[in-house]
Formats: structure tokens, sequence, C-alpha cells
């Protein structure tokens, strides 16, 4: 089963378990395993400091970003990965592993790319989300053909440029891979401008939640406690998080900004370095050129966090 055909199950899917059954992937090793040597860097994402995990009580996933210290909340409908996960069990069991680092990736991304820098207010919140989950989700795609990549969507948009005789004004887009107006050179704000120009009223369902931009994010207060991953030094993580959070409210939000770009940045380093030295000593191996995608994906990542760094700076 592909990936999207797992999520739209998921999307289905009312089914509640007692906690007890309940699969947690932070206490998964062979999933742990899985992403260090596919996935180094979603396994570098879940593992950092200054990310918290929690459970989500609507969706299936969701994240939060605190602006202020940069600090990241990721939800996780546990409900929802254990259905899938049980779907799964036995034969497909990589194609849950692939579907679960993908959907992290995609949070993962939003962060990476900063898609909480925009000021919102004259936006249309809803037109914004799509825009940002078409760029991201197109990225995954490359990685894990399985994916979504919002072709329908591309699709209209080109349609309604014929349609409205807009060729002097947009490119149609496309999802090919080194084709002239990739989407993947597109920012989600040159996406947005498409939709919100070409007026689309696409209703496909989203992955997750933004809320940074409008959505509603509610913990599911009967999950267990939040979770953290191995190698995850759980105390001083939650004790640095509130020294970082008292020091920032105290300071003066000019040193504050800097240091949120600065911590930002040293993340993004140190996860894109680690990922690369990971891909280094795994070519050899039969992941090789899974991993030479995600090394791929991470270039494109870099370059895009480039382009996104001026107008940040003048943003805070
Ligand atoms: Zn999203």
């Amino acid at each position: 089963m592909t990936s999207d055909e797992l999520i739209n199950l998921a999307f289905g899917s009312q089914q509640i378990y007692p906690l007890f059954e309940l699969y947690i992937f932070q206490k998964d090793k062979y999933f742990l395993e899985y992403l260090q040597i596919n996935y180094p860097s979603v396994y570098d994402f879940i593992t950092s400091k200054q990310l918290t995990i929690k459970h989500l009580k609507d969706g299936i996933a969701a994240i939060t970003i605190n602006q202020t210290t940069g600090n990241v909340i990721l939800f996780i409908n546990y409900h929802k990965i254990t259905y899938i996960r049980n779907i799964c069990l036995g034969m497909e069991t990589e194609s849950f592993y692939e579907t679960l680092a993908c959907l992290i990736m995609h949070e993962q991304l939003h962060y990476m790319l900063k898609h909480f820098r925009v000021p919102f207010d004259g936006y249309n919140h809803k037109q914004l989300n799509i825009a940002q989950d078409m760029v991201i989700d197109n990225m995954i795609h490359r990685i894990n053909p399985g994916w979504r990549n919002w072709q329908t969507v591309v699709d209209e948009i080109n349609n309604t440029i014929d349609k409205l005789n807009k060729n002097t004004m947009f490119n149609k887009i496309s999802t090919e891979e080194n084709s002239k107006y990739d989407l993947l050179n597109f920012s989600d704000l040159d996406i947005y401008f498409y939709i919100s120009e070409l007026n689309l009223k696409n209703e496909q369902e989203r992955i997750d939640k933004h809320e940074w931009n409008g959505d509603k994010v509610t913990e599911d207060s009967n999950g267990a406690e939040q979770e953290h991953c191995q190698n995850n030094d759980t105390e001083n993580s939650q004790e640095k998080s509130k020294e970082n959070d008292e020091k920032q409210d105290n300071s003066d939000k000019k040193d504050n900004n800097n240091e949120i770009n600065k911590s930002v940045e040293d993340i993004f380093d140190k996860l894109a370095s680690k990922a690369r030295e990971r891909i280094a000593q795994n070519t050899n191996r039969k992941i090789a050129k899974l991993n030479n995608n995600n090394s791929d994906l991470l270039d494109k990542v870099i370059n895009k966090l480039q382009m996104v760094k001026n107008i940040t700076f003048l943003i805070y």
C-alpha cells in the first residue's frame, strides 16, 4: 500500500485504542533504527532537545512553534498511527515505517522552511496552509513517490490559467523534476499567489494542522504523558526550554530575534551536517539511493533557507 493510501485510511478511521495498545513510535527501536539509516535528518529532528512530542486529539499530526524560543511541539494522533500500523502488521512494516517517517518529515520541513515566518493578517489562512503543504509534500514525493504531490491542484491551477487567459501573468507549474517550472523552485508564497489570484477552491484534506496559521490544535488529555525519544535528555531539555522561555521574556526584543535566528540556524546546520555524515557512511548499503535523494532534498532546503533568510530578518 502507498503512503498516500495509508494516510487516506487514517483520515477515515475513528478507532480509539486503550492506552496500552497504542503504538508509540519513540519506543519502537526498530523504527528508530530505520530512521537512522533511511531518514537520518528526521531522526535528528525527533531527538532534538528543542522538540517536544505530544498526543493530538483531532487530525493526524500538527506542529506548533514558539516564535520566541524557536522550540517546537510536534503533535501526533497515536490512535490513527496505531490504526495504520495494524493494517501494515507483518507484510508491510516497511510501508508503515516509510509513511510515518514522511509524516514526521512533513512537520520537520515546515520548521526548516520557516513557514511560521509570515505576518499572517493579510493572508487567507486556508489558501496559505494549502500552499505550504503543496511545497513540502512535493519535496517528500521526490523521495517517496507514494506520497501525495497535489497533482489535482496543480492541474487545476494550470487549467485555470488557460481558462482565465492569464498565460502572460503565470507560468504553468510542473511536478516533474528538472522541468523549467518545477514546483520545488517555488516558495510557499509563490504558490499562495497562484491559488489566491486564480481564486482556487480546492477542498483536498490536509495531512496536518499548522498552529501558526489559524489551525486549532488540541492536545489529547487522555493520551499518555508527553513522549520523548531515546537519546533525548528529557529533564535537561524541559529545564532548558523553561530557562529559555524565562530568559527570553525578560530580554530586549531585538536580542531575542537575533537569538532565534541563530538557534534555528544552528539546529538546521547540525541536522544537515549530521545527515550528510550518515549518508556518506551508508553509500555501500542497499538504501544508498534513498539517502542520496535525501541529501538532494536537504540541498534544496538549504537553498530555500538562504532564500527566506533575508525576508525573515526583515519580518523579525
Ligand atoms: Zn502541513
